[in-house]
């Protein structure tokens, strides 16, 4: 290279360098703007979130239903106001303690009997504080990452549900005590009528007075599953428990019911269990009315001429009660319903006028009440009810 080339380019040099610190200055001047403008859309997203915590906080803290998170380690870390009012105590009192110490609390030992009697998420159970003040606790597990895990407990306030509730049912108990007297009186003056005790009655007369006779013992008959429910629900239906012969008193009222089931032209037949059972530990009058509800739908879904199977079976430590009919069955989108109070199937309304919708009720209450199950099984025509008790223990 020549040396005049050389001192060219130097004299150059300085001239390009000047455009790249203007070059420079201008981008740096962008960035800087940038960065600034970044930094004003930062802090408002940042303003924006820290309104939606506090928004959510304020929520949450002042939501009429109480909220607390039970952490993993059985701490509690929140606590909103409502929850404090509920269990009239401060937050700052329950932070960060074990739950075993809370515990000592007399509310506190009634929510953690509550959630550990259900492992797993709990939906709508009851805790009663006192008389006059119920809650509905539901929890939901949280994960907030980090291996947080917790349990986000919510007390919903239901006293005044329940009061209503529990006024309905004592003018349902009161309306249905006071209708028993004179229905069993209509009884009893029927039944003398019936029986010529006041005179001969003509053919034409019995006739009308059996009709009347079947009604009014329809209407005794609503009225005692009403008193039943109402006891139910008032957590009065006390079980006075004996030790029993369980087939005895399926045959039993089986026997009762002879009458009635030749009279709707159905046949019955009965297998009992393979091996003898012990005596079993049951309130009879409540094991028979069971019974007899399951057995009563039986003869009235089924049509004429057909079968109703009953069978006992023992299983492990259980026995089995089934009933089979081949009737009119349960329409698939009301199977889930069938053991709600007042339920009556569409195609059992059209069939059967007459029904109360409280039998299955009752004997869903009597059979759990016994620690027992009770379900059901569609096959094609076959609608099969079971239940099943517990068999004492051996000794
Ligand atoms: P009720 O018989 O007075 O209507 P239940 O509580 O005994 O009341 O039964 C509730 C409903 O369950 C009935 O209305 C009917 O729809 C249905 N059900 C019960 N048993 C049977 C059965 N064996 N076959 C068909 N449907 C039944």
């Amino acid at each position: 290279m020549s040396e005049k080339t050389d001192k060219k380019e130097e004299l150059e040099k300085p001239k390009e360098n000047s455009q790249d610190i203007r070059n420079n200055l201008k981008e740096l001047e962008n960035t800087r703007k940038a960065l600034t403008n970044m930094l004003e859309d930062f802090e408002v997203a940042r303003k924006i979130a820290e309104e939606e915590k506090m928004k959510t906080e304020s929520v949450i803290e002042k939501f009429s239903d109480g909220i607390m998170i039970l952490e993993s380690d059985k701490t509690i870390s929140f606590l909103n106001i409502q929850a404090e009012t509920f269990f009239n105590i401060s937050s700052k009192a329950v932070f960060g303690k074990k739950i075993e110490e809370l515990l000592k609390i007399d509310v506190f030992a009634k929510l953690g009997e509550i959630l550990k009697e259900t492992a797993g998420e709990i939906f709508r159970k009851e805790l009663t504080i006192d008389d006059n003040f119920i809650l509905e606790v539901s929890t939901i597990s949280i994960s907030r990452g980090e291996g947080k895990e917790g349990v986000l407990i919510i007390l919903h306030d239901i006293t005044r549900e329940k009061m209503v509730e529990r006024m309905k049912t004592e003018f349902v108990s009161v309306a249905a005590h006071q209708l028993r007297t004179p229905l069993s009186a209509i009884k009893w003056t029927l039944k003398m009528l019936l029986e010529g005790d006041l005179g001969e009655l003509s053919k034409e007369q019995k006739e009308f007075l059996d009709k009347t006779y079947v009604s009014n013992e329809r209407m005794i008959n609503l009225v005692n599953d009403l008193l039943n429910v109402t006891r139910i629900e008032e957590g009065r239906y006390l079980y006075k428990t004996e030790a029993v012969d369980f087939v005895k008193e399926v045959v039993y009222v089986l026997d009762f019911y002879k009458d009635i089931i030749k009279k709707k032209g159905v046949k019955i037949s009965f297998t009992k269990p393979k091996e003898l059972l012990p005596k079993m530990f049951l309130d009879i009058e409540k094991i028979r009315l069971s019974i007899q509800n399951l057995l009563d739908n039986a003869i009235k879904y089924t049509s004429k001429e057909n079968e109703i199977q009953v069978s006992i079976k023992k299983k492990d430590n259980e026995v089995i009660f089934e009933i089979t009919d081949n009737g009119i069955g349960i329409p698939k989108d009301q199977e889930k319903r069938i053991f709600s109070k007042f339920f009556r199937g569409e195609n059992a309304v059209k069939q059967e006028t007459e029904g109360s919708g409280l039998g299955l009720f009752i004997a869903k209450n009597i059979i759990e009440a016994h620690k027992g199950k009770i379900w059901f099984k569609i096959e094609k025509d076959r609608t099969s009810f079971f239940f099943s008790l517990p068999l004492p223990e051996k000794e």
